[in-house]
């Protein structure tokens, strides 16, 4: 994986995860941390990527209603609004 700020092929492994369980590199180049998610537009959505493809299913193909949606993953742990799912 190269780096998301300097675009440099040196990284290395950290052995600690972020908080949604992803792996996090440091580049040797500048120094700078970044995890799978850096520079992507995922970044700073507070659930796991997978879930947010999931949410995207429930209302394309089963055509929930947000509020709906927003229910069903409560049933799973993951606590949102149907104003996030609508975003
Ligand atoms: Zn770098």
């Amino acid at each position: 994986m190269d780096c998301p700020h300097c675009q440099s092929p040196h990284v290395s492994l950290l052995q600690r995860k972020t908080h949604l369980g992803y792996t996090m590199f440091r580049c040797k180049h500048c120094r700078r941390t970044f995890n799978e998610r850096t520079d992507t537009p995922f970044n700073f959505i507070e659930v796991p990527t997978d879930i947010v493809f999931q949410v995207l299913f429930c209302c394309v193909r089963y055509k929930l209603s947000y509020r709906d949606v927003a229910e069903f993953f409560l049933l799973r742990g993951f606590k949102f609004t149907h104003e996030t799912v609508r975003f």
